[in-house]
């Protein structure tokens, strides 16, 4: 409950808190809604130094418009996600996917940015970022970068990200018409992580599956692109055939570890059930 002493900062830019971030080194930790980082702390799994404190730079809050993609704030909280008129009318995954997302008081403060900067596995953005071929914005000292979401997770909080960068935007390409998506989870309770899920976007054209996006949310030491289960779905209509193979093909790449949400095996089955919901539930919406 009680975290270790540290000294707090409150930068207004970007550029002062890559400059902070320089500075004060690997004893420094970014704070954004605090609702990973803090709770380590109070265990004292994390015990930094420094905190720089980014709830004070608008620069990273909001959600914009920007030719054929839409612009995400680092900063945007969970509930500003579920709220977006934008995002409901052109990546409605993410509105329906943060509302499974921990608790309404969690998400008034846990920020996008923050969900996926942390690296857990059982986070639930990595995994619809992937699934949405989404382009992660980090800027560092020596200017901005971008990466795909789908390399930028190496392992267990583990990123590309580098000690001096910070995330500061999310770049996802709207919907083209007829875009179906789903994100089935499995959990204990409202609130808790994934035993498993499954973000899916999928697109037909003429009765076929034209665009498939699968990505798997804590089931292996990273979130998961399942492309095999892509590649055995394009070409081919929806049916039980075609999802059993897609099923299959995604439980094949999973490495779930064990603890109290579960074995192994049943990890692994469950990712094949909440692959097939998330599939049927896409393909119902591409019309
Ligand atoms: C009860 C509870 C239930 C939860 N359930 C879920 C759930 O079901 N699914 C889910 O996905 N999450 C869940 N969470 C996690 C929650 O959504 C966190 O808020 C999230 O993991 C981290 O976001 P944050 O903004 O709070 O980041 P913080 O805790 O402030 O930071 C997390 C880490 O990311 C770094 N960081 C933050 N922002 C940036 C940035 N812009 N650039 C670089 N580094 C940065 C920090 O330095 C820190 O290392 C839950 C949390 C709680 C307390």
């Amino acid at each position: 409950m009680i975290p270790s002493g540290f000294d707090y900062h409150a930068p207004r830019s970007v550029g002062d808190a890559i400059q902070l971030l320089g500075t004060l080194g690997s004893d420094a930790k970014l704070l954004a809604g605090g609702h990973s980082l803090l709770p380590m702390m109070k265990l004292r799994f994390a015990q930094p130094a420094h905190l720089i404190d980014l709830n004070r730079i608008d620069a990273l809050r909001g959600i914009r418009e920007d030719g054929a993609a839409v612009v995400i704030g680092a900063m945007t909280v969970e509930n500003e996600l579920i709220r977006s008129p934008l995002l409901r009318q052109k990546v409605p995954l993410l509105p329906e996917a943060a509302s499974q997302i921990a608790d309404p008081q969690v998400r008034n403060r846990g920020t996008i940015g923050g969900d996926i900067a942390h690296g857990d596995p059982a986070n639930d953005h990595p995994a619809l970022a992937i699934a949405l071929d989404a382009v992660f914005v980090l800027e560092g000292p020596k200017g901005r970068r971008e990466v795909k979401a789908e390399g930028f997770f190496h392992g267990t909080y583990v990123t590309d990200m580098a000690e001096d960068e910070i995330l500061v935007e999310i770049r996802v390409p709207a919907f083209a018409p007829k875009t179906g998506y789903a994100y089935a989870k499995l959990k204990r309770k409202t609130g808790d992580w994934a035993t498993a899920a499954a973000a899916v976007v999928l697109r037909m054209d003429g009765g076929n599956v034209s665009h498939a996006r699968i990505a798997l949310t804590n089931l292996a030491p990273t979130a998961l692109r399942a492309a095999d289960a892509e590649a055995a779905l394009i070409g081919k209509p929806i049916g039980d055939a075609s999802i059993s193979d897609a099923a299959a093909k995604a439980m094949a790449i999973c490495d779930p570890v064990e603890d109290l949400r579960g074995d192994r095996d049943y990890k692994i089955a469950m990712a094949g059930q909440m692959v097939r919901r998330a599939i049927a539930k896409a393909a119902a919406r591409c019309q």
